[in-house]
């Protein structure tokens, strides 16, 4: 006896797609995703993607009709699928095909199928579940695979062999791994092993398409699950090899660094607690980047990795262009979070005033980030060492709002233009104004002058005649 889900179907719309389904006398079933997340009590999802024993697009088509406003229904001729918006709902559908692979690529030759046809190319058996959308049978559950049994026991397994499922489309691979991530899953080891044999074939996947799969893994609550099963799985050093590089500990002399890698993990967990900014979660992945190239032995100083966060921005930029990732300024944030990432532990045992403005000019709207990202670099097993380091930072959280109230340096705006400048001393535009400029941005970091015009103004005069400027009137 299989069971009934009619409560996963209350929406009205897979009531809607029943009868347009029945009109056209085909079978319609929901699968996937929808399914699993409804099982899993993880709330109804909002994309919804039905199988239909015949034409896809001819459903979509006579289920647009049957709802208000007739959506307008968007048709993906080479993948045989149309997609369809109402009520907040996204719907996709497809018709059920039977798929076989070349070994070159991940587009299958596509033929017409029946629904276990359909099932059988699913990636996993728990992506497999189907509820039956057809009148004498509404809302069962059709699980060739027990799939029902793998979500409560928590596991990852493909429907077929894993080592035909995987090579098909290896694209599948990461999304064992996310799924592993996002639900907290185990990978049947069976699966896992498929994956160690066929991760060079990553190669044929798309960058756009492991990115977003990556960002899934970030965005989970607990990311290093995943970086962690990339790295078993041999899949990163075909994504991230700048990451692996940081894996390992080298002892010169009897003195050890750290792992940075296994660090790296647990900064991007702890960062996982306190933001849902993806950006911010690609810095703390990132912010150790440049470790790999520029660390070095001194016999003096014992391990060293001099200019790590310069060298490490710059590894960004290339690892964005390598990944086909959007150079804009998300990037140019994470980029920022690299190079900035241990200025606030060389201010927290020394918190100056004018090493506060400066960090916070450097920093500008970004210095709660780069602060959170330091707070979750703390990953001491010390715990007296953890709370001095956190309250270090929080004297200089404290320090900053001090800063902030009096001399509002976040967006710094000169409090005295180039124009005045070049009006009082008769300047055409010229390097003398940028100098003044700079000179009276500097005396206001350091404390010199307060962030005010009057006190900006004397000033100007004072280092335009030490320059050899005189006062026109
Ligand atoms: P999420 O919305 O969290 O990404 P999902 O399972 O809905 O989860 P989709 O990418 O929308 O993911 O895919 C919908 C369904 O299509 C999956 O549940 C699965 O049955 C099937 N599917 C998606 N991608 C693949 C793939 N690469 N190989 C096989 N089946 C796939």
């Amino acid at each position: 006896m299989s069971e009934q889900y009619p409560n996963a179907l209350r929406n009205p719309v897979f009531r809607v797609i029943s009868k347009a389904a029945t009109t056209l006398n085909l079978e319609s079933y929901v699968i996937g995703g929808y399914v699993r997340d409804y099982l899993l009590e993880r709330g109804d999802a909002k994309d919804i993607d039905v199988v239909a024993v015949g034409s896809g697009i001819d459903l979509a088509n006579a289920v647009s009709k049957l709802l208000p406003g007739k959506p307008k229904v968007i048709i993906f001729k080479t993948y045989g699928t149309a997609m369809l918006q109402s009520g907040g709902i996204e719907m996709e559908f497809v018709g059920a095909r039977k798929e076989s692979y070349s070994k070159d690529s991940r587009k299958p030759s596509v033929e017409n199928g029946t629904l276990e046809d359909d099932q059988n190319r699913r990636d996993f058996t728990i992506n497999a579940l189907a509820l039956s959308l057809n009148d004498d049978d509404f809302g069962r559950l059709l699980d060739p695979f027990n799939g029902l049994e793998d979500l409560q026991d928590k596991i990852i397994r493909t429907p077929l062999d894993p080592d035909i499922t995987y090579s098909d489309d290896p694209l599948r691979m990461l999304r064992a791994i996310r799924f592993a991530t996002q639900l907290d899953f185990k990978i049947e080891d069976k699966s896992l092993k498929s994956i160690e044999r066929n991760a060079d074939r990553i190669k044929i996947i798309s960058r756009e398409r492991i990115i977003d799969e990556i960002h899934k893994i970030l965005m989970s609550y607990k990311p290093s699950k995943g970086f962690a099963l990339l790295h078993k799985t041999g899949l990163l050093k075909h994504i991230f090899p700048e990451l692996l590089a940081l894996q390992g500990i080298e002892e010169v002399e009897g003195q050890r660094h750290k792992d940075n890698f296994w660090h790296t993990l647990e900064v991007v967990d702890n960062i996982a607690k306190t933001t849902d900014d993806l950006w911010l979660r690609w810095a703390a992945l990132l912010h150790d980047i440049g470790k790999a190239p520029t660390k070095r032995f001194d016999k003096k100083l014992g391990w060293t990795f001099h200019g790590h966060e310069f060298v490490g921005s710059k590894m960004v930029f290339k690892l964005f262009k390598r990944m086909k990732m959007p150079l804009n300024e998300h990037m140019k944030f994470v980029q920022k979070m690299v190079l900035m990432s241990s200025r606030p532990i060389a201010l927290a045992s020394d918190v100056t005033d004018s090493a506060v403005r400066r960090l916070v000019f450097d920093a500008g709207d970004h210095v709660d980030d780069l602060m959170t990202l330091c707070e979750a670099d703390i990953t001491t097993k010390n715990p007296k060492k953890f709370k001095k380091y956190r309250d270090n930072f929080q004297k200089v959280r404290d320090k900053i709002v001090e800063v902030e109230e009096r001399d509002h340096i976040r967006n710094f705006q000169p409090p005295v233009s180039g124009e005045e400048i070049m009006k009082t001393f008769g300047l055409e535009p010229s390097r003398e104004i940028g100098i003044i400029k700079d000179a009276i941005k500097e005396a206001i970091l350091d404390g010199e002058i307060p962030n005010e015009y009057e006190a900006a103004r004397v000033f100007m005069l004072k280092k335009g005649k030490e320059i050899g400027l005189s006062v026109i009137e």
